[in-house]
């Protein structure tokens, strides 16, 4: 369940993305607002007043998260580095970026961004509390939640300003770091080790506050955020070496020539029983002559074709055009192909020159090019 995304919708041209963790979290946080901070800090509501504030808190909390994102990608946009979306996970959002920020004074300015936001949203809630309370006289419950998003905003900025890598205030030394000595794989070392610090300090205050101060929500909470850092710090560590050790790297250099492709009049059981049960990929190129690329067929196409035409038809009646989620160019940067694999979760991509197919390059082959490269140096 958990690593897959559902659209939601655009915003300023960037895909607003949220990650199946986050309904977990949305349920989690709307429970631990109407059980728990509401009717502790206003009594003798109904319980119905505390969960539709509960409700109303967490979508605002979301809304939250996605102004903070947006900000970073404005920035980002006005920098000139691609961004991909914003995909919300656990505690706050990730903004992706197609590359890394090219200078240490870009990464430092988009850091800033989103907690500078965060700042302005909590202040204007503020604001609204002052006007609504003094001025209007408003119920409770509304104020409760504007009051709630007033401190919400203000933890959500103080949490990212943390120096932990790659929250970020992580980012934000580590652009420091980086402008100091020149050198990012140093500078993201010493950021994310900080980061994977802070990580484990927050797992020990949540055992702390689970077991010693009776506060079970908070425990959980701190625990969790701080599994969730641990493994961004070491994944943002690994994704820089991984940059660094394939940067410059050509697709041609990975790739096999002479892969294994369907003739486009083999048919639908020559297929399945020929190629998809004999190698288990899931999508295959067809060619014909030698190596002239006429589409791709994948397994997923053979759901529409009943048992009984599987003699009948053939795969040119089935193949479609090969997209560009699966293909590439031979002079492509390797990494243009590591991150078209994350993205779409193939582990295979067709190497094509014109219409021609001139190989196939696997993430396996990749990986043990990798993990020799990082063993040696
Ligand atoms: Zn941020």
């Amino acid at each position: 369940m958990l690593g897959r995304r559902i659209k939601l919708f655009k915003l300023f041209g960037f895909d607003v993305q949220v990650d199946l963790s986050w309904v977990i979290i949305a349920v989690l946080v709307a429970w631990s607002l109407a059980v728990g901070f509401f009717p502790f800090r206003y009594k003798y509501l109904s319980v119905q007043t505390y969960w539709v504030m509960g409700v109303v808190g967490a979508i605002g909390f979301f809304l939250s998260v996605i102004f903070h994102e947006i900000f970073h990608s404005l920035v980002a946009r006005k920098l000139h580095i691609p961004m991909k979306g914003i995909t919300l996970f656990i505690f706050g959002g990730v903004s992706e970026m197609g590359e890394e920020p090219p200078n240490a004074k870009s990464e430092f300015l988009m850091a800033v961004a989103g907690p500078l936001s965060s700042i302005a949203i909590a202040l204007a809630c503020y604001g609204i509390h002052f006007l609504g309370v003094l001025g209007f006289g408003w119920p409770v419950s509304i104020d409760g939640v504007v009051l709630y998003l007033a401190y919400i905003n203000s933890l959500l900025a103080a949490f990212n300003l943390l120096p932990a890598f790659p929250l970020d205030g992580g980012r934000m030394l580590r652009a420091v770091l980086w402008a100091f000595k020149k050198n990012l794989r140093w500078a993201t070392r010493i950021a994310s080790g900080i980061g994977s610090g802070f990580a484990m300090l927050l797992m020990l205050l949540g055992v702390f506050q689970f077991f010693f101060t009776g506060n079970l929500i908070g425990g959980v909470w701190s625990f969790l955020i701080g599994i969730f850092l641990q493994g961004a710090a070491r994944m943002s560590y690994q994704q820089v070496l991984i940059r660094k050790a394939l940067e410059g790297e050509q697709v041609r250099r990975f790739m096999k020539a002479e892969p294994v492709a369907v003739p486009p009049s083999a048919s639908v059981r020559q297929l399945v029983e020929d190629y998809i049960y004999k190698y288990h990929f899931k999508m295959f190129p067809v060619t014909e002559g030698s190596d002239r690329l006429i589409g791709c067929v994948t397994t997923k196409q053979l759901d529409g074709v009943p048992r009984e035409e599987w003699n009948s038809k053939t795969v040119r009646d089935l193949a479609t055009q090969c997209s560009p989620e699966n293909t590439i160019g031979p002079e492509a940067d390797a990494i243009k192909a590591l991150s078209l694999m994350a993205r779409t979760g193939s582990g295979r991509l067709i190497v094509i020159e014109g219409n021609r197919m001139v190989g196939v390059i696997t993430l396996k082959d990749m990986l043990k090019f990798l993990s020799l490269k990082l063993e040696l140096g």
